[in-house]
């Protein structure tokens, strides 16, 4: 079952789950891999170490505009081959490693020089910026949690443990899964926030991601308000 909820899944389990089928583990860390900087959340990615290939995206939390991708392979891994591009005018044997041949360690040939934002990001800045964004986002996901436990008519599909938060307005009579549609609908329309939504167990949640480190209490709170005031126009 697929959920996108920002949850994170147990690698470690994944992991010995794989090696003892002989199949090949891939890590999607497009949002949730730039954790490894968090010495508060890298927890969350224990056993990413395992995988064969990981996705990273730094136009997620490493703050670069996109697209600004990295797929990497474990370190000698021989079955990298696997995805490589047929193209037998840049080299003599398909199956050989060559590991200065990077158009075999790729899905795509030719590209642009994607990484240079991050390579910049990083001489400039080094590790330590990643840290702080992604705890100051992880944190603010917190926050608006805890805000929404305060309030007696909406409900959290689950704790957070990311800046990806599900939760919803709990109307009194109406049904909850129209309500929010409703709301959702009138939030695009309306412009100030970009809230989208999510399916969890069957159930229809407002969905947000907090990706600017600028982003404040101040600024969720208003949201609430918005979602309220929507919400009664509703009834
Ligand atoms: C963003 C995201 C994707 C899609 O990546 P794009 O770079 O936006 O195409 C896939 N998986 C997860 C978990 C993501 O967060």
């Amino acid at each position: 079952m697929c959920l996108s909820v920002g949850a994170f899944d147990d690698l470690e389990a994944i992991a010995d789950f794989a090696e003892q089928h002989q199949i090949w583990f891939h890590v999607d860390g497009a949002h949730g891999g730039a954790v490894i900087f968090s010495e508060k959340s890298k927890y969350l990615i224990h056993g990413i170490q395992r995988s064969d290939s990981l996705i990273v995206d730094f136009h997620k939390m490493m703050m670069t505009p996109p697209l600004s991708t990295a797929i990497i392979y474990n370190a000698g891994n021989r079955k990298v081959n696997e995805f490589s591009p047929k193209a037998a005018y840049l080299w003599q044997d398909q199956l050989s490693e060559e590991w200065w041949n990077s158009a075999k360690h790729t899905l795509e040939c030719t590209k642009p020089i994607t990484i240079l934002h991050t390579y910049a990001i990083m001489r400039l800045y080094g590790d330590e910026i990643y840290q702080q964004n992604v705890d100051t986002l992880f944190d603010m996901g917190k926050q608006f949690a805890e805000m929404i436990k305060a309030e007696k008519d909406m409900e959290l599909a689950l704790e957070p443990k990311s800046n990806i938060v599900c939760f919803r307005y709990m109307p009194e009579k109406a049904d909850a899964d129209e309500v929010n549609k409703k709301i959702a609908e009138k939030l695009l329309a309306d412009g100030s926030y970009y809230v989208v939504s999510t399916m969890v167990y069957g159930k229809f949640y407002l969905r947000i991601t907090i990706m600017n480190p600028f982003t404040d209490k101040t600024c969720l709170e208003k949201l609430i308000a918005k979602i309220k005031e929507i919400a009664l126009e509703q009834k």
